[in-house]
């Protein structure tokens, strides 16, 4: 394929990039996101094997490969459960990030054996694609062990650690620049190579499992960041455009993840979030025992007679995999005249639109979900809040009490409702680990139970009325 007409589909393969951004942006256009963005790549993988210049003689071992990877993928995309997504993605961005350490290691040794030495711009290149991709393999890695609980999803710290972790960053770094000057020893890459996977693993050790959604999407434009430098060495523009396309929406992400809960970046990274604080949640409502239970009856009547209910979803939801059973108790209300709206928090599950992804798997309509600055003017006139596997994000802690370590986290306004339900198996904690103030409220009753189970009694209920 001459290099006019591959340049043009590479183009065409961006264009389709960008698009499907675009298109991922509202839950309403994001499947055919996923698919403009998925032909793009097909586009650019056929492209760089038609490609003048590639030995024929390996075709078939890109062929196993590719055969390979992509049974995983397929396999993997659709036995993954919702709530398991993190890990997969953190799984998936570190086999990036790996790859694009291997590449640098392959580019730089194979210029040194044939004797030409990369020019510095090349050698800048495999320094800083080794090095980040190297971090977010490690890293990547490590949070995928955490939320799959092969190891302890608490901040694991000892003292000193930002010292050893600065040296052990500053040595890779150094190594980086000294290739990048000229320095030219395959030894040396590897170092820093086994550098960064020691920074890696060290820097999320210390990071709580509550915030590693938050430090994959951080890894995540790391990888896009040493992809598009990959994209320098071997001279492809798609990659450069692509790999910057994901650092910059990685980025953008973990900005926006970190203001839904009013976190710094810095505080998600170094602030050991989730560790075990005494005083702090190890003893709460649990123990107090004001805590008011309620029957699936009862709740039917208020919800039946209702005019206005809020239900707020949350990590429960999707473990129960309720979402189908809430939708028929939605549609039930709403034949009998009662408003019904969701409340959506920005960081309600356990990824970034999560929410908003189980409901529209039940063909819950868009209108009816609310963003958290809408829906919370709108608590008061509610005479119902039906907090359904919901925790963390409705605890007031984060609004009156300083010593908590959700204080600052926006939330949702449930304790302005008229009457609160919570539907969730037990008194035990949400994701941040720590005891939630709202289940004292003498508005808030406790509805135990499994979800699901819940859901399916209340709407039997209902209908018996
Ligand atoms: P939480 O993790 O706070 O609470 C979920 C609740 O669901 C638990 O208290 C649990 O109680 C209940 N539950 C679990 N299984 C069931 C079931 N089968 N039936 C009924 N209830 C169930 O969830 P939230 O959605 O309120 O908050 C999300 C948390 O995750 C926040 O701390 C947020 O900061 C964090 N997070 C979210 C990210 C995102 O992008 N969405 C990213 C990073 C962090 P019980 O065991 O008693 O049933």
């Amino acid at each position: 394929m001459n290099e006019n007409l591959s340049n043009l589909l590479y183009l065409i393969s961006i264009a389709s990039f960008i698009l499907a951004l675009k298109f991922l942006s509202s839950p309403a256009t994001a499947r055919r996101g996923n698919q403009i963005g998925a032909a793009g790549m097909v586009l650019a993988i056929a492209v760089t094997l038609a490609k003048d210049g590639l030995d024929t003689g390996t075709y078939w071992l890109i062929a196993i490969a590719a055969l390979i990877g992509s049974a995983i993928g397929v396999v993997g995309a659709r036995k993954v459960k919702m709530t398991a997504m993190p890990q997969m993605v953190a799984l998936f961005n570190g086999v990036g990030g790996g790859a694009v350490a291997l590449v640098a290691l392959a580019e730089y040794h194979n210029t040194i054996r044939e004797h030409v030495g990369p020019t510095w711009d090349i050698s800048l290149a495999i320094g800083v694609s080794g090095l980040i991709g190297s971090v977010s393999f490690a890293g990547s890695i490590i949070a995928f062990a955490k939320l799959q609980e092969l190891i302890h999803g608490r901040p694991i710290t000892y003292p000193g650690q930002k010292i050893v972790n600065l040296a052990i960053l500053g040595a890779g770094i150094g190594l980086a620049i000294a290739i990048a000057a000229g320095y030219q020893a395959t030894w040396a890459l590897i170092v820093e190579l086994i550098l960064a996977l020691a920074f890696g693993v060290l820097f999320v050790l210390p990071i709580g499992g509550a915030d590693m959604p938050v430090v994959i999407s951080l890894l995540n434009a790391f990888t896009g960041i040493a992809a598009a430098a990959s994209g320098f060495e071997l001279g492809s523009n798609v990659l450069i455009v692509s790999g910057m396309l994901v650092g910059a929406s990685g980025t953008l992400l973990t900005l926006m993840m970190g203001r839904a809960m009013n976190r710094s970046i810095g505080n998600v990274l170094f602030g050991a979030f989730g560790q075990i604080q005494a005083g702090v949640g190890e003893a709460g409502p649990a123990a107090s025992g004001a805590v008011r239970s309620t029957s699936a009856e009862d709740v039917a009547i208020m919800l039946a007679y209702a005019r206005k209910v809020i239900i707020v979803p949350g990590y429960g939801l999707a473990v129960a995999q309720a979402q189908h059973n809430v939708r028929e108790l939605a549609d039930e209300l709403e034949r009998r005249n009662v408003e019904v709206v969701y409340a959506i928090h920005p960081v309600a599950g356990r990824m970034p639109g999560h929410m908003n992804v189980l409901l529209a798997e039940a063909n819950v309509p868009y209108t009816a979900l609310k963003e958290m600055e809408e829906v919370n003017p709108e608590f008061p006139q509610a005479e119902v809040a039906l907090v359904i596997g919901a925790n963390d994000v409705t605890n007031p802690a984060a609004r009156s009490n300083p010593a908590s370590p959700i204080y600052g986290m926006p939330i949702l306004d449930v304790d302005k409702a008229q009457a609160i339900v919570v539907m969730k198996r037990s008194m035990r904690p949400g994701f941040a680990g720590i005891d939630n103030e709202l289940y004292l409220d003498p508005k808030c009753m406790m509805l135990f139970g499994d979800a699901k189970e819940s859901v399916i009694k209340l709407l039997s209920a209902v209908k018996a009325l």
